[in-house]
């Protein structure tokens, strides 16, 4: 452990986003619980998180229900769990490092589930050094508080720099500060992609040998990927450690297998099209207009394990593929470097259609370009291919797509 001296300060961390809350808990029956049929909580159920109105605690425990599939059947357990840390405020320590803050920003604007709730006013968010008040010496100070207490919750965002010179926090190395404070974590959570394969900043030629927390640290850590993560995964990820008190499962990269056991294409919402050879072609024509399948168009969704389409962006409103852009892999270990570039066809992608039989992509991609030429419509060759498939659908085996022995 590095000795190096933390400077002292006297002042408490100051949340900028605490806000004062609604604690009117006499208030009428909640919506959700009648939606949910789940008994409505009573005062005693939530004394013990006095910050949070009524209201905003079953709501934030029916989103967690609903994130780890526990269904309206989870809430009362949560809301125990919840209880009890709130009673207990277990310490979170959030650590910065090369990173664009992406996920920082995810977490605090997010509302559907408000991740900064429960960390904030459930848990004890100790440090975190964008969102809170406290800066410079008074911020090691309360950061250098945590560490001696020990056995909190370590979150870290953005890629460690293994070459020295190249990641320096008040003139130590990151992954010097990195290794102190995982010895001491009761459990580490990895959120984005830098934090946990290294993601953009790792990109070749990577000078400052950038890697994620497991590897560069040596640790076990919760991989939650995603560029930027979702506060979803966060919450849930961190309201199922409170229930279970153990990591979750994780597969073969470190991901929880909850959230990262199925690949986006097999969740898609335009599987049917990719099955029934409806592709778009080309941005701004009318089969992405008709919401067609995005693999033409660089979707590397066969190749990549994540929930997007089930937890989705901006409060649950929309994600990648549901915009209308091809999802560009952000969730796998390798992101950028193994999907670039980002609108290129991925390889290997067993395709229904042409022929009744499976293409490889390239020869997708001469079929296509071949039609094209040929003045004949994808909408039409799309519509043809599903005739086709009505004699002869295609077996689960041939719609599955190839690349994808990873370990897990
Ligand atoms: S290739 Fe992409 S857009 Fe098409 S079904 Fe699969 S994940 Fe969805
Ligand atoms: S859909 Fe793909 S690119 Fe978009 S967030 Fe999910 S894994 Fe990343």
């Amino acid at each position: 452990m590095d000795d190096t001296p933390h400077r002292p300060t006297k002042s408490p961390v100051i949340h900028q986003l605490n806000r004062s809350h609604n604690t009117n808990i006499t208030a009428a029956r909640n919506p959700f619980l009648t939606r949910f049929g789940v008994a409505p909580l009573r005062k005693d159920d939530f004394a013990g998180v006095p910050s949070l109105s009524r209201r905003d605690f079953v709501k934030l425990c029916g989103m967690a229900a609903a994130l780890l599939g526990l269904g309206s059947a989870g809430v009362p357990r949560i809301a125990d769990a919840l209880v009890t840390a709130a009673s207990q405020r277990p310490s979170v320590v959030w650590l910065n490092f090369a990173s664009d803050t992406g996920c920082t920003e995810a977490l605090i604007k997010a509302s559907y589930p408000n991740a900064a709730q429960l960390i904030l006013e459930i848990l004890s968010l100790d440090f975190h050094e964008t969102i809170m008040a406290a800066a410079g010496a008074q911020a090691e100070e309360l950061l250098e508080q945590a560490y001696k207490r020990g056995d909190y919750i370590l979150i870290i965002e953005g890629g460690i720099p293994t070459k020295k010179g190249y990641g320096m926090i008040a003139r130590r190395e990151m992954i010097d500060i990195g290794k102190e404070f995982a010895a001491k974590a009761k459990a580490i959570i990895a959120v984005g992609s830098c934090a946990t394969y290294g993601g953009a900043p790792s990109g070749d030629p990577n000078p400052a040998g950038l890697k994620g927390v497991s590897e560069a640290l040596g640790v076990q850590s919760i991989n939650l990927d995603l560029c930027p993560v979702n506060e979803g995964i966060l919450v849930a990820t961190i309201v199922d450690f409170l229930l279970t008190q153990r990591i979750p499962e994780l597969d073969g990269h470190g991901r929880p297998k909850i959230f990262y056991g199925q690949t986006i294409h097999d969740q898609c919402e335009r599987r049917a099209h990719f099955n029934a050879g409806r592709f778009v072609e080309r941005f701004g024509s009318k089969e992405e207009e008709l919401g067609y399948c995005l693999y033409k168009m660089g979707c590397k969704g066969p190749d990549t394990y994540a929930n997007c389409s089930k937890f989705r962006y901006n409060d649950r409103v929309s994600w990648c593929i549901g915009a209308g852009a091809p999802c560009i892999g952000c969730g796998e270990p390798g992101w950028v470097d193994k999907f670039a570039g980002f609108y290129e066809r991925l390889p290997g992608v067993k395709v229904p259609g042409l022929e009744g039989v499976e293409a490889g992509a390239d020869k997708i991609g001469i079929a296509a370009g071949v039609a094209t030429a040929a003045g004949i419509a994808a909408h039409a060759i799309g519509t043809a291919k599903k005739r086709r498939f009505k004699k002869e659908p295609p077996s689960e085996k041939a719609d599955a797509p190839a690349g994808t022995g990873k370990a897990r």
